[in-house]
């Protein structure tokens, strides 16, 4: 569910929550992203009423929309935030975010990295590698610290997902395998005297449209935290990473509270608190981008629509061959065309969408792309040197500029040309 709604009589316009998306372009420009604060809230809401029979903390992946509006959203609800970066967490600091509910992922945190979270505080690491586990205590007792810790295990579960988004398979570079994890926490717990081993982490992958996988991966979990009982070690938390998918097209995508159910009745005798890490499922139908056509062409064998939004604004089709729904912003009674979306950058793998049937759009119009609020801005560039489109969060009846659209100057910003590069060199 989401409030991104058409109104009106013959020509019905697409609204977000109480604002016409033609005025937001109109008055920002495009491309611009177009996220509602009623949405956001609903969604974290849903997630966090999910598991409100069990002890749990909602950790907002940063890594899907890390505008400091939207992480401020999270945080006013008593969200926490998963990190994969120190520019994660400078972001997640001045959002106001709260560090005793972050948690730290990634398989190659640096040690500059590792010692910025320790000096925040923040609640704990999920560790990717022995080194890693070695590092944090190196730095921690460095600085006269403890790190919470959490060994992020692989519990080879397939979640039928894109293969660029499965994370928790034998053959993917993510986690510690079962064995050698148990055998870290042992020698941790014995060698490493600066770490709090306060819980065990899993993360299996990103859009899964079904529990199963999670519940798999839920039972070795279980039997992993046994093993570590029988060691006497009790970790006090489980983390289970995000992935709960979202509908794009016709996935039917579980509700949160199925997903509670089901790993509540896994859980509730084990004395733990559950963490969740969710991106997608939070901020994905929560965002779309409105794009102007700027000219429309018939190629001999295909028709493109070309969109003043590319690749650069929004990757995801181009990089996973992923589908975004797309719909006029004026909705009037037109014959269909069926096209290829496609933006100005210059390569033949930037598309918005390929082969669609839409209405048929003319230069000037709008287009919104739904279902575009999360892994869209946060993975655009500046590639062809396009300025970085703006985002606006709409409350209501107002909306809000939350990021500004760049200027060509933001996009020199650091590049130097020094005049000793260029001198002639004198003749010898
Ligand atoms: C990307 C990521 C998430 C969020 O995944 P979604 O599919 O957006 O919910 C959570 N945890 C980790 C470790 C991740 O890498």
């Amino acid at each position: 569910m989401h409030y991104f709604d058409y109104k009106g009589g013959a020509k019905k316009r697409l609204y977000a929550e109480g604002v016409s998306v033609k005025r937001i372009a109109k008055e920002v420009g495009t491309p611009v992203f177009i996220y509602s604060h009623k949405t956001l809230t609903r969604h974290f809401n849903a997630f966090d009423t999910a598991f409100a029979d069990a002890p749990h903390l909602i950790c907002f992946s940063v890594k899907a929309n890390s505008n400091l509006a939207v992480l401020k959203t999270f945080s006013t609800l008593g969200g926490g935030f998963d990190i994969v970066s120190g520019g994660e967490l400078f972001r997640v600091v001045k959002a106001g975010g709260d560090m005793k509910k972050v948690v730290f992922s990634g398989v190659g945190k640096t040690e500059e990295e590792i010692e910025f979270a320790i000096k925040k505080r923040i609640l704990m690491f999920n560790v990717e590698s022995p080194q890693e586990l070695r590092l944090i205590n190196k730095v921690a007792k460095r600085l006269k610290k403890r790190a919470g810790i959490a060994i992020r295990i692989n519990p080879d579960v397939d979640p039928k997902t894109h293969p660029y988004i499965s994370t928790g398979l034998k053959k993917n570079k993510f986690g510690i395998e079962r064995k050698e994890a148990l055998r870290e926490y042992a020698y941790a717990r014995k060698n490493l005297a600066n770490l709090d081993l306060l819980g065990v982490d899993c993360h299996i992958g990103s859009q899964l449209t079904s529990i199963k996988p999670f519940i798999d991966a839920l039972k070795k979990v279980k039997t992993f935290v046994g093993d570590l009982r029988a060691q006497g070690i009790d970790p006090g938390y489980i983390n289970m990473g995000g992935g709960l998918g979202i509908t794009y097209e016709d996935e039917t995508a579980p509700h949160p509270s199925k997903y509670g159910e089901a790993v509540i009745k896994e859980t509730k005798d084990l004395g733990v608190t559950l963490i969740f890490e969710p991106g997608r499922n939070i901020v994905g139908n929560a965002g779309i981008l409105a794009t102007r056509v700027t000219y429309t062409k018939k190629g001999s064998v295909k028709n493109f629509i070309i969109a003043d939004a590319g690749m650069n604004d929004l990757p995801r089709p181009s990089l996973y061959g992923s589908y975004h729904g797309i719909e006029p912003v004026v909705k009037e009674r037109r014959g269909t065309v069926t096209a290829d979306i496609v933006g100005p950058i210059c390569e033949t793998g930037d598309f918005i969408a390929r082969d669609r049937k839409i209405k048929k759009v003319n230069p000037g119009e709008l287009l919104a792309v739904m279902s575009a609020g999360a892994y869209c801005y946060t993975m655009s560039s500046n590639y062809n040197s396009r300025p970085r489109a703006a985002e606006v969060m709409v409350k209501g009846k107002d909306y809000y500029v939350v990021k500004k659209r760049e200027k060509p100057a933001d996009l020199i910003e650091g590049e130097v040309m020094p005049n000793a590069l260029f001198k002639k060199s004198k003749k010898r």
